[in-house]
């Protein structure tokens, strides 16, 4: 082994020194998880578990095991899009993730419920703890890409995501009826200082595509969302449209038999951004 020279940025050795001040959690010793993306949006309901869901059903049809990390911790809603309920089972090495029709391994506080109308009544500090261990207690076997469901805004929990899990990057969900510059730049400002790229911007509810015509309803007028991701230098990934299909899907529990053509191409430009 070379002398050590003590600049770490430009040291390949994976010596315990290396990772001195990273606040990133060790994941469990059975885990193997390739890449995490985190998932996140300025306020709620704007379809980021939507976008969260579908970007895992993607990657999953397209050969790549997938998983979802639901850190929503007090508003889940990935295990009933999926239509998974019940418990989740573990064992002295830890917990086990449900897994969906597909394949798609979660793990989300509503699966440690005796109730899913029991509200999650917990302290941020606890909250955040229940992240951490999703991640260190959780066994994710041979996942290629997590995509993890961020609560919105830039609080305690989304700090605690960007800090203790090791982002690939970052995708941002944003909806024409937000303000989505300012939206976009907090989210930008965070993951710059934590050094995590951000892969792309996803807009939700575009437009209403008109079922006679096909010609597409901006019903919330014109969006400024390519100016924006032009101007941060982002790739706009994505514009789904509203469509009342998928909320049909999502109530009924079946998400997964969505064709999600509309995010194919960001699910591509996601695998290559982290080289698959
Ligand atoms: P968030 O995670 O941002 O809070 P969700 O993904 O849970 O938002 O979406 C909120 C609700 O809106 C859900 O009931 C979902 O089914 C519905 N929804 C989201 N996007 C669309 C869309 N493009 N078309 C129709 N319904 C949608």
């Amino acid at each position: 082994m070379s002398e050590c020279t003590h600049d770490c940025s430009s040291c390949s050795a994976n010596c315990p020194s290396k990772n001195q001040g990273s606040l990133i959690e060790p994941a469990n010793e059975l885990s193997s998880v390739r890449h995490v993306i985190g998932v996140v949006s300025g306020k709620g309901g704007v379809g980021k578990s939507l976008v969260t869901s579908m970007l895992a059903i993607l990657t999953e049809r397209k050969g790549y095991h997938s998983a979802i990390l639901d850190a929503d911790i007090t508003g889940p809603s990935i295990p009933k899009a999926f239509g998974i309920g019940g418990g989740i089972e573990g064992d002295e090495h830890g917990m086990f993730p449900a897994r969906s029709n597909l394949g798609i391994d979660i793990m989300s506080t509503n699966l440690l419920l005796d109730d899913e109308t029991t509200p999650v009544v917990w302290r941020g500090p606890v909250i955040a703890g229940t992240v951490k261990q999703f991640w260190t207690d959780v066994i994710w076997d041979g996942v290629e890409y997590m995509f993890v469901d961020c609560p919105p805004g830039t609080g305690d929990v989304p700090l605690t995501v960007f800090q203790s899990l090791p982002l690939s990057g970052i995708v941002i969900v944003t909806s024409p009826q937000e303000l989505v510059s300012m939206i976009v730049k907090k989210a930008a400002n965070m993951a710059n200082m934590m050094n995590i790229p951000v892969l792309g911007v996803i807009e939700n509810m575009s437009y209403v595509r008109c079922p006679d015509c096909g010609k597409e309803i901006k019903i919330f007028g014109d969006s400024k969302i390519n100016e924006v991701a032009k101007d941060f230098g982002y790739d706009l990934l994505a514009r789904i449209p509203i469509d009342p299909r998928i909320a049909e899907l999502c109530d009924a529990g079946k998400i997964e038999e969505y064709d999600c053509s509309c995010l194919d191409a960001a699910a591509d430009a996601i695998i290559k951004k982290t080289n698959g």
